[in-house]
This record gives structure tokens, sequence and C-alpha cells, in this order.
């Protein structure tokens, strides 16, 4: 039996609101939480559906008057075959890229983020090829970070990526001859836009060198956008199963799947595996004292606005329906409340670990230290220990883009504030979601 929970009318629904409420305890237990997402939790940034897009197939049909091709059949791997259905592919993708590159995380995607932070993300997969996650801060499968060289062949780090990429990345390119995987340059991009195709620059190097020792050049490939087409293998695959399956071994605690109608197959085979190993984590006696303590172990929770089908009945839990932000925000706030010491972090930013982010924090909190600074000429700041109090709401308002690094996303919202008047003082980053708690100097340290 699955339970459906309306976001909507819980409002007015004790019962739904008090389920709803132990939901998210249960999210805020949990130690080992596997998310599933799909399209759905990437509405609210502004980044068309493209499957169905009528704007992206008005712009596609401008340049190619003729063309008949939609829907499924812009994304099926057969469409190699024809060089015009080629060329119709790479201005799509050119113009579905254009529009992901100035899209913002949502607050879903904040939210997985927030749960990895709070070291109870056992893993996020998703469908979306749009790399948002990773802009929320989450290293995805695709960055060339994660990716260990043996002998010539690339392979994914387990435990530095902390999203998998089922569907590939349309910020990445390959070469269809040699598999180099390279980040997509806006050189790239301008051809796919006019249909073209770029060379490979690995493959003309290579070629380059044999000419060089006059020796016969080499074929030289061309660039596709490294997203993963119907009825293709997707080249990390191999990598991908053995992480997954290392992940089931894992025994996670609870099942998030948000934003998905579940019909891909791939998709709906490795829910239903982790669903299965989640429901095993429950204490086998429900009615046991041990159980009724653990109660909120081994939950499959599905939040998306269309109810799953039948067949899954057993394998999810809850239905919970309605947009996946306004659950996610739902889930923090509960949390903040249930368990304010989980949200008392505290960290270091630390000129030599993360340099950049150290800079950018004294650059916007700099305008209150100067102040301290200029009675102290000869001090340099050294570190900063900066301390999280803000509550979701103000959190969320200045938290529009949010790159991985930490402490960074607190700069963010104290250079965007309106409330931060040039000459506060730094104890008034804190009104935005972060407290600079003291300054460290050699020998010296201010609290503030
Ligand atoms: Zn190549």
């Amino acid at each position: 039996m699955i339970t459906t929970l309306d976001l909507a009318a819980s409002l007015s629904d004790p019962v739904a609101r008090r389920t709803l409420a132990s939901l998210s305890l249960s999210v805020a237990k949990s130690k080992r939480i596997v998310v599933v997402t799909g399209a759905g939790i990437s509405c609210s940034c502004g980044i068309p559906d493209f499957r169905s897009s009528d704007g992206l197939y008005a712009l596609v049909k401008k340049q190619y008057p003729d063309t008949i091709l939609k829907g499924r059949d812009l994304f099926d791997a057969s469409l190699f075959r024809d060089p015009t259905s080629t060329s119709i592919f790479y201005t799509f993708i050119s113009q579905l890229k254009q529009s992901i590159d100035v899209a913002s995380p949502s607050r879903t995607h904040h939210f997985i983020r927030t749960l990895d932070e709070k070291k109870k993300l056992l893993r996020s997969y998703t469908q979306n090829i749009d790399g948002l996650e990773e802009k929320a801060g989450l290293i995805g499968s695709s960055g060339q970070g994660v990716k260990s060289n043996e002998k010539g062949k690339a392979k994914l780090r387990v435990k530095d990526v902390r999203n998998i990429q089922l569907h590939g990345d349309i910020h990445r390119v390959r070469c269809t001859l040699c598999s180099a995987d390279l980040p997509c340059a806006e050189e790239y991009l301008q051809l796919f836009a006019d249909g073209l195709a770029p060379d490979c620059p690995e493959c003309t190097s290579r070629s380059e060198a044999r000419l060089a020792r006059s020796a016969r050049p080499l074929r030289i490939g061309t660039l596709r956008p490294a997203i993963v087409l119907y009825d293709e293998a997707h080249p990390l695959g191999d990598d991908i199963g053995a992480i997954q399956a290392f992940d089931v071994s894992r025994k996670p605690d609870m099942l998030i799947i948000m934003g998905t109608s579940l019909k891909v197959h791939g998709l709906r085979r490795l829910v239903k595996e982790f669903a299965k190993v989640v429901h095993a984590s429950a204490p086998p006696d429900p009615m046991s004292t041990k159980a009724q303590a653990k109660n909120w172990v081994g939950k499959v929770i599905f939040v998306n606005k269309t109810p799953p089908g039948s067949d899954w009945n057993g394998i999810i839990d809850y239905h919970i329906e309605g947009e996946t932000d306004v659950w996610a925000y739902k889930v923090e706030e509960d949390w903040r409340k249930m368990r304010p010491s989980d949200w008392e972090v505290q960290q270091t930013l630390d000129e030599k670990d993360d340099g950049s982010a150290f800079k950018a924090m004294k650059d916007v909190v700099g305008k209150g230290i100067r102040k301290y600074l200029s009675l102290h000429p000869s001090l340099r700041l050294k570190r900063m220990l900066i301390v999280e109090t803000c509550r979701w709401q103000t959190y969320s308002v200045w938290n529009g883009e949010c790159p991985p690094s930490p402490g960074y996303r607190a700069i963010h919202c104290a250079a965007q504030s309106p409330l931060f008047p040039d000459e506060a003082a730094p104890v008034d980053v804190a009104l935005h979601g972060w407290r600079l708690q003291s300054v460290e100097e050699a020998g010296s340290s201010w609290d503030f």
C-alpha cells in the first residue's frame, strides 16, 4: 500500500501534517540516504522540459524548416545515421545548453547538497543532464576531477562522486573516435549551433605529431555532446554499475525519489534494487520495542506531482504529491525545529586549504573587518571562523547560485544583500546566513 500525502492539503489535514512531520524527522535521523531524481526537480529553475518544449522546437524549426524530428527522435541514438538529423540534434543541444547555462539550482538541489553536508547522503543518482547538482556543490560523475587514470583508462573515484549522472552531462563533449572527454567550450557550442561537429583536439594533435615525423596522418574524430541517448550505453556504465553495487552493499536506510515519472527502464530497476535493500534495513518485527524505537528506518519516499503506477505497491511507501521544492523546504524547516543541534555547524576557512573562498570572503566581509585592521596596520588576516546561523528562509533568498566551495555560499549571500551596507560590521553578515565568529592572525585573534 502506498500512502498518499497531498502537500497543498496538508495544512488543513492534521493526519497528513503529522505523517509529513514524522517523515521529516526520519530524514533527519537517517544516515545513508539514496536520492534518485528526474526532470521535475529542475522545472522551477527555468529549464524547459526539452522533451516536449515548444519554444526550443520552434527555434530549431526556424533553422531546419523541413524537420520532422520531435520528442524521442531527437534523443535517439539512430539520429547519428543521418547527417541532417545529426545537425538538428547539435543545434537543439546548443539551444538547450544556453538556457541551462543561465539557470540556478532549485531548493531541491540545495536540499540534496544539505543532506551531503550533514553526512546523510549515501549518493545522489539523477537522470538530468543539466549539471545543476554540481552548481549546488555536489561533485558529479562526469567531472574530470573524479576520474583517475589507470593504464590510460578513465575510472571513477567512488568516494569523490556524490552525484551520478545516469544520462551524461550537457556541459561536456566526447570524441566519437577516441572517446576523449572534454568540457564543452564556447567554440564548440558555436559550431553545434550551426549544426556542425568540431574536430577532436586530441585526435588532431596525435595526427599532427605523426605528420611532423613524416608518418601517415591518423583519422580525426568529431566531438558530440556527452549525453546518453535512447538505445545507447553510458560510456561510464561499468563504473556506475560498480558504484551502484557498492551503494547497495552499504545498506542505505532511506530512499527518496523526486521529480521523475519512473518510466525509463534502467531507472526503474535501480529504484527497485535500492527499495529492496532499504526495506531490509527496517527491523523485522514492527511491533517489537526495538522496532518502535527505530521506526524511522527503511522508508521509500516518492515526491512527484503525479502518482506512481499501481505496480509500485510494496516498493514505494509514501507518495508525497506536489512540488519537490515545497517538500524540501518543509523537511528542512521541520528538521531545524526538531533537531536544532544538527544545524550548529562550524566551518573554518583556511587560506591554505581554500584560497579562493577565503579571498572572496575576505573581500566581502573585509569591508567591516577593515575597520578593525585599520587600527592594527601591521596585522595580516590569516584565518576566519564563520558559523552558520541561518534559517532556511533567509538562506534560500540569497542562495541563487552556489559554487561548490565551502564558505563561498556565505560570501554570495552577503555580497548580494541590500541589507549589507558598505560600512557594516562583520557581525551583520549573520542576518544573511553566516556569522563571522573570529578572525585570527599570528599571535592575535578577535571574537565577534
Ligand atoms: Zn578524438
